[in-house]
């Protein structure tokens, strides 16, 4: 039985459960089909556009943004069970409902710490879904879950900055239609706070001296519908010091409030996923015979099947209590809360797509169906929004400091 959630929230789920049938679910395979076509592979696809229209024209726009003066205003708790449902169709959904990481962090990023100046040139068009943009923060030559390493020059040069440094995994950088970065660097690499050494900066994709020079890959793929992951060179980059997100030396600060609400929205979407891997194993175990039984009769899959909805029931509940926390005691009271569901969401949603892609034998891990896709994506974001490791770490210091 689904969770009733207040009368808004579950209007919109209708609507966009309506949307996801009607419009989201068929563009799939148009989707592929379409890429095949196009003269680069990072070019979007007509069909993303025509759902980018239909979803704006339904209101099913900008769900993420809490600031009703920008977004649909929506709580987190109310957003969760939207950002649940795009999860299950995680290359297509949040796109079409301008919904997609790292704008989504971006805008709020501009939203709370831009100047008007800033919110006209950048947010405006990522509001409406015209541009695309990317946030730069991780190296390859330091480790990076440490915000502290940055090697990432920005120094003050008359009245503009200049950047110097090499960023990867720029998730959405390869996307021609990606016109600004964020980026993260050292403003006072020497100074005392190392809390306060970095800075964040708007960098407008054709600036000289940006060289996207690579897409990285993720398990082989290249998450063309995401925009790729580039690996970013910033040579002599000249950018007005009008640029500066925030004030100098708040960019620490920055990535940290950025972060919230980042992390949530994907354990959101990681949920929509496992509900799509459930549905995906149920039905082949009904239509699949092996050694003269249905694969459902079999108990190992019956297992499978319980235990994945064991798991999803009790994550979304931690998801939603999450949420909730948010919304009543802010991002830090919630704090032991965002860590546990970064934690135990993509570990859990990576096994429940392992058991789907066993289930389906060499189809699970082949191209014509996305569980292969779903599991390498799932496993990621036990990186890609800090590794689990970080999250323990610091999830297990606030609990061991009630003691002393
Ligand atoms: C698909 C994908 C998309 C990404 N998108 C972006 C993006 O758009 N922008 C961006 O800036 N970055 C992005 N990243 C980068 C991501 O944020 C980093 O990979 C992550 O923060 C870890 O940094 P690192 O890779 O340098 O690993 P490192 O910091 O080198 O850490 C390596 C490993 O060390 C261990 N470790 C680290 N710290 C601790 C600790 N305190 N305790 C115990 N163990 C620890 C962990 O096992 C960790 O996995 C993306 C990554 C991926 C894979």
């Amino acid at each position: 039985m689904d969770f009733a959630f207040d009368a808004r929230t579950e209007e919109l789920r209708g609507r966009l459960l309506a949307f996801m049938d009607e419009h989201v679910y068929p563009a799939e395979p148009v989707a592929e089909e379409q890429r095949a076509r196009l003269a680069s592979p990072w070019d979007t696809p007509a069909v993303v556009g025509e759902l980018k229209a239909e979803a704006r024209r339904q209101g099913l726009w900008n769900l993420f943004l809490p600031d009703a003066a920008y977004g649909a205003g929506l709580t987190n708790l109310q957003y969760a069970p939207l950002a649940e449902i795009t999860g299950r169709s995680p290359h297509l959904a949040p796109t079409a409902t301008n919904c997609a990481a790292p704008d989504t962090g971006n805008m709020e990023v501009l939203s709370q710490f831009g100047t008007e100046e800033q919110r006209k040139r950048w947010l405006e068009p990522l509001l409406a879904g015209e541009i695309r943009s990317a946030f730069a923060m991780t190296e390859p030559d330091v480790a990076s879950s440490d915000a502290t390493n940055i090697e990432t020059r920005m120094i003050r040069d008359g009245e503009d900055y200049v950047v110097n440094g090499r960023k990867w995994y720029i998730s959405g950088a390869m996307n021609p239609d990606c016109a600004v970065f964020i980026v993260m660097g050292k403003t006072d690499p020497d100074g005392e706070d190392i809390r306060r050494q970095q800075s964040m900066i708007l960098v407008p994709r054709d600036t000289p001296g940006v060289e996207v020079r690579r897409a990285m890959r993720v398990y082989g793929y290249e998450d063309h519908s995401h925009g790729g992951h580039a690996e970013v060179v910033f040579h002599d980059v000249r950018v007005p010091a009008a640029n500066l997100v925030g004030e100098e030396g708040g960019g620490f600060a920055i990535a940290q409030a950025r972060l919230g609400p980042g992390r949530i929205h994907h354990c959101m979407r990681l949920i929509g996923m496992a509900e799509r891997a459930i549905e995906l194993m149920c039905r082949r175990a009904v239509a699949r015979t092996a050694f003269g039984k249905p694969l459902a009769a079999q108990g190992v899959v019956q297992n499978w099947i319980a235990d994945a909805r064991v798991t999803v029931e009790q994550l979304r509940l931690l998801v939603l209590k999450t949420a909730w926390l948010m919304d009543t005691v802010g991002n830090k009271g919630a704090h032991t809360e965002i860590q546990a569901i970064k934690i135990a969401t993509p570990r859990a949603v990576v096994d429940i797509l392992d058991s789907a892609v066993q289930l389906y034998g060499a189809g699970g891990v082949s191209q014509d169906f996305p569980l292969a896709e779903l599991w390498a994506s799932a496993r990621t974001l036990r990186l890609a929004d800090g590794p689990d490791e970080v999250h323990q770490r610091s999830l297990a210091r606030r609990e061991i400091k009630r003691y002393g």
